[in-house]
């Protein structure tokens, strides 16, 4: 059990489930909220004492009553939700007589307590990405202080941890005569639109164990993401070891300006060219012009509303073509290549000109490298990424030679020392290989089983950090699944 991943269905609530969903979404905003209030105000509640010059034991005792660890907000929530802040009814008797009854958190009940749990994780966890950037303890980007989170009712998610007993759990998949449903505290059973076959049987075989759940409002329908823990891929599917002298076998892929990736050998001989679907060329045409028509539109009125929801529901369409399309390409390669070498993708960004194609294809090409990562590493494959100043491009795979005027038009490499003449993207991809062949030690472990090794930039995506949960193994982002990456055949929808 080293591998997480994560199975995604789309939800079919009835009408009260709804209204149940939609309740869960505000709680845990709330409960995300009030948990920021409660960390602010006790730091508020320092400043003032030190201001006022307190004495150091009351200031000592109110830095150490400001929340900031997951437990300690946890705590800080569970006694407000008690209290008399959180609610109070007063009581009148007949003579006149006023009594306050405190009664805290009137609807505490009718929520999942793991989904205001979950609230005060997330703001723990924002507020320690926080502090350690601004300590320079964290690398990457500057992460700001966590913020509220608005009141919304077009998007929102919740979180449920699994519980277990023995042989029954909190979130359940599929039970006896509805196969097609999940479970969740206090919501029951919910109808999904998909086959949870292999979900289940990896369960009832013990080869998965489910985490957590994620309930998500999307644009036009409720996901749940169901996360587990699940058993190595099976032998076959993985790649054998290697000698532990071999340096060879490395399949280096470019990005390309026309196909999406070309993956090439050292010898120039190209194993897989794929080009990017069109339907995400139209859609950015098509998206143009409802962001247009959202504009023209009056602002608060309801047409405005409606064209806002058809953007909507564009975007959330060509993402999901994208994605999908991406776990097709990331599965091409990793299945047939035990050795890939990518190209750095700020040298890419650097060079990239500014057209907004290739603002999607630079966004698509991040994601890629993450989903090849993982999934190489699954399969005991290895990936490497080429040095961040390798010219790929310019340099020439037969001689060597650097050609400085090659231009993004030049659609072949033409060598002016040996003669070549290459596709050009072909000729990246081969210069990427044999880097690979020059720089890369043979083995990474005594067994051969490779690791993957890639870059901050390629494998830490814009919110990686945020949904990535303690444990090992490598971690795939809450909201996707492929339905090969076990290995089993792809299962196609019944027709009815
Ligand atoms: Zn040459």
């Amino acid at each position: 059990m080293a591998r997480h991943t994560t199975f995604r269905f789309c939800l079919d609530p009835t009408v009260e489930q709804k209204v149940a969903l939609a309740r869960h979404v505000g709680a845990a905003r709330f409960a995300y909220n009030q948990c920021l209030r409660l960390h602010l105000d006790a730091r508020e509640h320092l400043r003032a004492l030190i201001r006022r010059g307190a004495g150091s034991d009351a200031v000592d005792q109110a830095r150490a009553g400001v929340p900031w660890s997951r437990f300690s907000l946890i705590n800080a929530l569970n006694r407000w939700k008690r209290s008399e802040d959180a609610g109070r009814r007063f009581l009148v008797t007949a003579g006149g007589v006023a009594a306050v009854e405190v009664t805290g958190l009137a609807w505490r009940g009718e929520i999942s307590a793991e989904v205001l749990e979950e609230g005060a994780v997330d703001v723990g966890r924002g507020l320690a990405a926080w502090t350690e950037s601004s300590s320079g303890k964290r690398t990457g980007p500057r992460v700001g202080h966590p913020r509220f989170k608005k009141k919304t009712h077009t998007h929102g998610s919740f979180r449920m941890r699994n519980r277990t007993k023995e042989n029954w759990s909190s979130i359940r998949v599929g039970t006896g005569d509805r196969p097609r449903s999940v479970t969740l505290p206090r919501i029951g059973s919910i109808r999904v639109q998909e086959d949870t076959r292999r979900l289940r049987r990896m369960i009832a075989t013990s080869r998965a164990r489910i985490l957590q759940a994620t309930v998500t409002r999307g644009v036009r329908r409720w996901w749940i993401s169901i996360t587990v823990e699940a058993a190595d891929l099976h032998p076959v599917i993985q790649h054998p070891a290697r000698d532990s002298d071999d340096a060879t076998g490395w399949v280096g892929v470019d990005r390309g300006l026309h196909a999406l990736v070309v993956a090439g050998t050292r010898d120039g001989t190209e194993t897989l060219r794929v080009q990017a679907p069109k339907t995400l060329a139209t859609g950015l045409r098509r998206q143009r012009r409802l962001a247009r028509a959202v504009s023209r539109k009056k602002r608060g009125s309801t047409n405005r509303r409606k064209a806002a929801a058809r953007l909507a529901r564009h975007h959330a369409r060509v993402r999901d073509t994208r994605q999908h399309f991406l776990h097709q390409v990331s599965n091409q390669l990793v299945k047939t290549h035990d050795r890939l070498v990518l190209e750095d993708l700020n040298i890419t960004g650097i060079m990239s000109n500014r057209r907004l194609a290739r603002a999607v294809g630079d966004a698509a090409w991040g994601e890629l490298a993450r989903q090849i990562t993982y999934k190489q590493q699954w399969r005991s494959g290895r990936v490497v990424v080429a040095d961040r100043w390798f010219a790929s491009s310019k340099t020439c795979s037969s001689c060597g030679q650097i050609k400085p005027d090659l231009t993004l038009k030049d659609r072949t490499y033409a060598c002016d020392t040996c003669g070549l003449v290459r596709d050009r993207d072909l000729n990246a991809a081969a210069n990427l290989a044999a880097w690979a062949e020059n720089h890369t030690p043979a083995v990474v472990d005594g067994a051969g089983r490779g690791e993957a090794r890639v870059g901050d930039r390629q494998a830490a995506g814009p919110d990686i950090n945020a949904c990535r949960r303690d444990g090992t193994g490598p971690h795939t982002r809450v909201s996707e699944t492929s339905p090969d990456d076990a290995g089993t055949p792809v299962q196609t929808a019944p027709a009815a």
